[in-house]
């Protein structure tokens, strides 16, 4: 067997992120393979070249750095990285309110909101929401697939400027966030949210606080995810929920875009999880009631990111896209969709809704 020879090509001063050899699997300690090597962050220019490996065991699937940034050095990954970017309403036409009242109603027959747009109790017209499977991923997400619970304590981790929160709090539940951007944390709280700074170690939250814990695209970017999972089993109450989402190692996209697929990231993703390593860290921090799914929420965004990172060095994510690659986004989501029928690992994003 050969295996890459480390690289300390990143072991440099001043800006560069320095790194170490990282050959094992963190989530089960199997040897990795080597997937992809010498890649660049063509999306915010982080310095460094980045090797992925992937683990050996089918069961697992865990995709990671090798070498892995060093926990000290990974803010210098996110030196023109941006979370927080204040997104306007767009103005509501009659078409946006009639799928407005058909989402809400899906959201009242499945997961119990009552909100005021419904038009009509129980599921006809939320049924509608069956026709079109790529609204009905994001309009699963909206709620962070969360079953109602007025009052409910809820913890977003990595909530960014809070638009997240701000949605949840419509929703009934009594909203915290916490994350690491100063920037960020300033603009949730200028909106009146309750937002901590620092990683949810620094906290101290007591144990069992919370009813629900959010983390949507965080877990990829945490050096000890084990550890975090274990975190928020202490401050979850008993029968809490705590939602993961993520990118999926084993998508549809990835097989297709391989190296330019955009859930890979580096260096800020240091472990890209399958739903078997996922299970596995989740297990490991002692949630044994684990709800696995992967879904198209994401596919038309990632499909023309990925696309965009193959036929060029940059893809700039708040460049509106013109209507026909957005309609090619919008058929790739519906194939995946197709594809999920005949493998359900095949969606871009893996969504956990793991109970304590
Ligand atoms: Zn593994």
């Amino acid at each position: 067997m050969s295996i890459a020879q480390p690289s300390f090509t990143n072991l440099m001063n001043g800006s560069e992120i320095r790194s170490y050899p990282c050959p094992t699997c963190y989530a089960c300690g199997s040897l990795g393979e080597s997937l992809y090597e010498g890649l660049g962050d063509k999306l915010f220019e982080a310095p460094g070249k980045w090797n992925l490996r992937r683990c050996v065991e089918y069961g697992c699937g865990l995709v990671w750095l090798d070498p892995m940034p060093f926990e000290e050095d990974i803010q210098k990954a996110y030196a023109s990285y941006y979370t927080h970017q204040v997104l306007s309403d767009s103005s509501e036409t009659l078409a946006r309110r009639v799928y407005r009242c058909i989402q809400e109603s899906y959201l009242a027959s499945v997961y119990g909101y009552q909100l005021p747009g419904r038009w009509i109790h129980g599921s006809l017209l939320g049924a509608l929401m069956y026709l079109y499977p790529g609204g009905r991923a994001r309009t699963d997400f909206s709620v962070l697939y969360l079953d109602s619970k007025p009052g409910g304590r809820l913890l977003d981790i990595g909530c960014g400027g809070g638009a997240m929160l701000r949605r949840m709090d419509g929703l009934g539940w009594h909203v915290e966030g916490v994350d690491f951007d100063v920037e960020a944390v300033g603009i949730a709280r200028a909106r009146g949210l309750k937002v901590h700074l620092g990683s949810i170690e620094e906290q101290k939250f007591p144990q069992e606080s919370f009813d629900a814990l959010t983390m949507s695209h965080v877990i990829e970017h945490v050096p000890d995810p084990v550890a975090l999972l274990r975190e928020c089993y202490r401050i979850l109450k008993p029968g809490g929920h705590t939602v993961v989402v993520t990118p999926n190692a084993r998508s549809w996209g990835h097989r297709l875009y391989e190296a330019n697929w955009r859930g890979l990231e580096p260096p800020r993703h240091l472990h890209i999880f399958a739903v078997g390593s996922l299970k596995a860290a989740l297990r490991a921090a002692g949630f044994h009631k684990v709800r696995v799914s992967t879904t198209i929420r994401d596919t038309n965004a990632m499909f023309i990111a990925s696309r965009s990172l193959q036929r060029s060095n940059g893809y700039d994510m708040r460049a509106r896209q013109p209507l026909i690659t957005r309609a090619w986004g919008y058929a790739m989501q519906a194939m995946e969709w197709v594809l999920l029928g005949l493998d359900q690992e095949a969606g871009e994003e893996i969504a956990v809704v793991a109970q304590k």
